[in-house]
């Protein structure tokens, strides 16, 4: 009887991993064929100062418009890119190609590239980093990259020094997706992060959750404390920026403010005014 079902969880295992794989491969022979084609983009996301109330940076986000798919979302290929590897090719393009939009822009717009934690292993990120910024003119500081705790729970004494030598060249360093992983609170003792992004979970909910409330005056408190500037992602409504604005967040980044745009708007939105905050609060 046991044979049995070992046989029958047999056949029925196996074609369902390979199909799996077969995919995989897929996917990644196609997104090597996208990158080599110069049929990736990317799309810019406004960050907009609670201070200054104008929009201060885009962060850079990816687009892989499939020729016959449509457009596949970056949580569905980044993992397939990491997993193989392409990342770091895919990294090297998006940090100079983000580089070489923000030259376009005003000069005091900072532009944020997000970094996969495995361009750190393939120890290549400084040196892409150095050529990104040679090959396109953009001063230093203009420049941002958001890394995860996934950067910092292999190698992290590596990853640090790496960290802090890209630091050293006055770019700045964001903590991307803030309380979604383990120890956050250690990362932040180890390294001067210039800026930790609030997960958009806690957004999401901050008027209805107290644990998100929570979340997010630790959060911004912290921050304002450690002279750590704090950014909120995901705000799509009106209170929700009026309540980050009372917490002190120095930051924010939502669909209420735009979505990801394609790069020949993006001096068209910053000419247009931008206040967003409610007069009473
Ligand atoms: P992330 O870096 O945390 O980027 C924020 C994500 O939230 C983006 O999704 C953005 O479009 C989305 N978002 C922004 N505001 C709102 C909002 O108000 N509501 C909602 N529902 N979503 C909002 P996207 O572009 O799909 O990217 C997903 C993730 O893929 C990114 O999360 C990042 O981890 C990764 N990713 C994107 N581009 C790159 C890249 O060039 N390199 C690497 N390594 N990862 C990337
Ligand atoms: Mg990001
Ligand atoms: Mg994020
Ligand atoms: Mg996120």
């Amino acid at each position: 009887h046991s044979k049995e079902e070992g046989r029958n969880q047999y056949s029925f295992f196996v074609p369902e991993m390979s199909q799996a794989i077969k995919d995989k491969r897929e996917m990644e022979m196609q997104l090597r064929d996208a990158l080599s084609n110069g049929e990736l983009e990317l799309a810019y996301q406004p960050k907009w100062g609670f201070r200054s109330g104008e929009v201060e940076g885009f962060e850079a986000l990816l687009r892989w418009p499939h020729k016959t798919r449509g457009p596949i979302s970056p949580a569905d290929f980044i993992p397939i890119a990491e997993e193989t590897g392409l990342i770091v090719e895919i990294g090297e393009w998006v940090l100079l190609h983000a580089c070489m939009e923000a030259m376009h822009w005003p000069n005091d717009i900072e532009v944020s590239v997000n970094v996969s934690p495995i361009q750190f292993s393939a120890k290549s990120l400084l040196k892409d980093v150095r050529s990104a910024l040679a090959q396109s003119g953009l001063p230093p500081e203009r420049l941002e990259l958001e890394i995860t705790e996934g950067a910092l729970m292999q190698d992290t004494d590596a990853n640090l020094e790496i960290l802090e030598a890209i630091r050293e060249m006055g770019i700045k360093i964001a903590l991307d997706d803030f309380g979604t992983g383990y120890s956050s609170l250690g990362y932040i003792r180890r390294f001067s992060f210039d800026r930790i992004k609030i997960d958009k979970s806690f957004i999401n909910d901050v008027l209805t959750s107290k644990d998100s409330q929570a979340v997010v005056q630790a959060v911004c408190g912290i921050c304002a404390n450690l002279n750590i500037e704090s950014v909120a992602e995901g705000i799509e409504e009106q209170i929700q920026l009026d309540y980050l604005n009372k917490e002190g967040c120095s930051q924010a980044q939502g669909y209420l403010i735009a979505k990801p745009m394609k790069p020949e708007i993006v001096s068209e939105f910053l000419e247009r005014p931008h206040r967003y905050l409610t007069k009473t609060s």
